[in-house]
């Protein structure tokens, strides 16, 4: 049988059949899949086949292959090993949740995580939350930056997750997808999902906080169907994505608008630094490219890294 994994413990996945039926399963045997060191085989998302097979009066099923995947998003474990951990496969769309304050998003982190997000060809739409609180000058700076992200081909949008103001959009732009949430601790996407899926109610940040676990909490990613045909992946505790390794040369290949320049550089390497004629500099000169775009290339490409800003880790 073929199945998607819903949710993951560790040893145990939920798989929904083809016929709408889950089955909780069991990997049979070891997994390697090439390329990855992670800590978990499967994940959230996976498409896989099954067997069933009883045991005693009880049936499991037994996984024995996982499909290829489209995509996938892994977080960096939190100790030291090398090893990944996916967070989610085979994802359609993921939502960047962006407040100017309360927290305020800084486009150094937006950018680093449209860069992820290109790097592992997962399509990104950017949501400008809690619009309802800005004033002109906080309204100016929002239009700004949505226009600025579209012109590069982003889809962007203004909500307020809290008054339901074109919720009703961010729903369509969700039919028929597996998507997911991410954005600063704050940004209002529990809110969000709240008022999108109220079937789900899902915890907000506050009420995991009063228990004195915030979150540290360990809980696992879990897919949801939605009553409008889409399916949300939640993924409690986990705010960004971890960083692919880059090499330094394929960076500006994950910013749009410096790849489609990229052949008008004079080196085929250039990494638009100091480089003669690059055509990327060329185009910042003549503000056909962003520089707060160019200074977060530049943030990524030299390595300087804002951890404070970048690590969802380090968060409060
Ligand atoms: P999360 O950490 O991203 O899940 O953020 P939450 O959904 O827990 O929201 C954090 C805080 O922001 C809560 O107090 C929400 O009520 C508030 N909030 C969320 N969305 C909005 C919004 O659109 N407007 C306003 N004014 N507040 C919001
Ligand atoms: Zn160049």
């Amino acid at each position: 049988m073929k199945g998607t994994v819903y949710k993951s413990t560790g040893s145990w996945y939920t798989v929904k059949d083809e016929a709408g039926h889950f089955h909780e399963c069991r990997i049979k045997g070891k997994f390697r899949i090439q390329g990855i060191k992670s800590t978990n085989p499967i994940a959230v998302g996976d498409q896989v086949l099954f067997d069933l097979e009883t045991l005693g009066d009880e049936t499991v099923g037994l996984i024995h292959e996982i499909l290829e995947r489209r995509n996938y998003v892994v977080r960096k474990s939190v100790n030291l090993s090398k090893q990944t951990h996916i967070i989610a496969a085979n994802i359609d769309l993921v939502f960047l949740m962006i407040t100017m304050e309360n927290p305020k998003t800084y486009t150094t982190f937006i950018d680093r995580f449209l860069a992820t997000t290109e790097a592992y060809e997962v399509p990104c739409v950017l949501l400008f939350n809690k619009t309802d609180l800005y004033g002109p000058d906080m309204l100016d700076e929002t239009k700004y930056l949505a226009a600025l992200y579209r012109e590069i081909g982003y889809t962007c949008l203004g909500i307020s997750a809290k008054k339901g103001k074109n919720v009703e959009k961010v729903r369509e732009l969700m039919k028929g997808k597996t998507c997911m949430f991410a954005g600063h601790s704050g940004v209002g996407k529990s809110t969000l999902i709240n008022r999108i899926a109220p079937e789900l109610d899902l915890k907000t940040a506050e009420i995991s906080e009063q228990h004195g676990q915030g979150q540290h909490t360990t809980t696992f990613a879990q897919m949801y169907d939605l009553s409008f045909g889409a399916r949300i992946i939640d993924t409690p505790g986990i705010k960004g994505f971890g960083l692919v390794d880059m090499e330094k040369e394929e960076i500006g290949d994950y910013f749009p608008e410096f790849f489609a320049l990229k052949s008008e550089c004079k080196f085929n390497n250039c990494l638009h630094l100091d480089e003669p004629n690059c055509a990327i500099k060329k185009a910042l000169e003549e503000d056909r490219i962003s520089w707060s775009r160019y200074r977060s290339y530049l943030q990524m490409v030299t390595g300087e890294e804002d951890t404070y800003r970048m690590d969802p880790y380090q968060e409060s």
